[in-house]
């Protein structure tokens, strides 16, 4: 039977969220219907209601979760009602291109549920943000979208590892391909910046440089293992990493920001045959000018990390794993947990700077 829970809804454009009433129809084949535990608030969310990314109103929002699995549809194998899932946005289809020649963390079909969730009083069908919608007490995804990992972790950290914690790790670990001993550059310590620099830490980066414009972002990277810091409004980034890497640049530098400053930064901040990845999300109009002769000259790779170029089945349980035994910090992530009514205060604060992390506890 179909259920009835409260949702976070974007009506549209600009307006206001505003809890609703949501119909969660039973999971078809392939699907699962998730109660959700903990749902953290990404700049992506404020995005689908600012309109910036589709006009598909109204949005079901929410996308960085962790929650128990409540019942399945057919054919689902992989888990099963009790399961403590993390939920992703790339459930990796096993049959395109990418996934066949054995790159699945690439596929180009994902997918989500079939059905729709819709609104109680309407009628009318919802568009989950990524195809989660987890600001509610329980929603509607495919079985894929579901990982589990030990429930020993608590929602609200686990859920973080769905979105903008993983692609930052993963933009370091995965992407970047950091290891023992290099030196990295994270450029812009928002959510997923701080989480480069905790992914450089892990993979055993020797010298990590922080760079931002705001002095306390500098200093809670500092605390998730950045090695160094460097205030660009203060000071040329490009120059400070060369003169705090032998005059050399960077091993690997990470632009979590996407800008073309940021991204011409990184180029020219990184050591020759090194490797610049592209983690923060450009928009539009943005557009890029390098002479084509330092890109040949320089040589190395520049990259773009979708999602941290993460295969959820392989990377949530490890990075989960890790933070149990202590050597990954990722209630750091969390700076304060707030209530479902409260998402809309979250906005202004993500808006403002003032926080890594909101997140929703249920
Ligand atoms: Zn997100
Ligand atoms: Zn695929």
């Amino acid at each position: 039977m179909a259920q009835e829970v409260r949702g976070v809804i974007a009506p549209g454009k600009d307006e206001p969220v505003r809890i609703e009433t949501v119909v969660v129809p039973d999971p078809g084949p392939g699907e699962a219907v998730v109660r959700v535990q903990a749902c953290g608030v990404c700049h992506t969310d404020l995005h689908y209601k600012q309109g910036g990314i589709s006009d598909d109103f109204p949005f079901l929002l929410g996308h960085e979760a962790a929650g128990v699995v409540e019942s399945v549809g057919d054919g689902v194998t992989d888990v099963e009602p009790g399961d403590f899932v993390i939920l992703n946005w790339r459930a990796v289809c096993g049959k395109c291109r990418a996934c066949l020649r054995g790159r699945p963390w690439y596929c180009f079909d994902t997918h989500n549920a079939k059905q729709r969730m819709t609104l109680a009083s309407t009628g009318q069908e919802l568009s989950p943000a990524l195809g989660i919608g987890a600001f509610a007490e329980k929603t509607l995804v495919a079985a894929g979208q579901c990982t589990k990992v030990d429930p020993a972790v608590s929602a609200q950290v686990a859920g973080l590892l769905g979105c903008g914690v993983m692609a930052g790790i993963g933009a370091a670990i995965n992407t970047g391909d950091v290891g023992r001993g290099d030196s990295v550059a994270v450029i812009g310590c928002g959510g997923v910046g701080d989480a480069a620099v905790a992914g450089a830490r892990l993979a055993g980066a020797a010298k990590i440089i922080a760079v931002d414009i705001d002095a306390r972002k500098l200093e809670t990277a500092r605390s998730m293992g950045a090695t160094h810091t460097v205030n660009s409004r203060e000071s040329d980034p490009v120059e400070a990493i060369r003169e705090l890497t032998g005059g050399f640049g960077a091993d690997v530098v990470i632009d979590a920001v996407g800008r073309p400053e940021t991204y011409r930064q990184a180029f020219y901040a990184r050591d020759l045959a090194g490797t610049v990845v592209l983690v923060g999300v450009p928009t539009p109009e943005m557009k890029l000018e390098l002479p084509l002769l330092d890109v040949f000259g320089r040589g190395g790779s520049l990259k773009s990390s979708w999602y941290g170029d993460c295969l959820p089945s392989r990377d949530f349980p490890m990075l989960i794993d890790l933070h149990l035994q202590g050597r990954l910090d990722l209630g750091a992530f969390v700076t304060e947990t707030i209530q479902l009514d409260e998402v809309e205060k979250a906005f202004e604060r993500m808006h403002r700077g003032d926080v890594l992390r909101s997140v929703v506890v249920l």
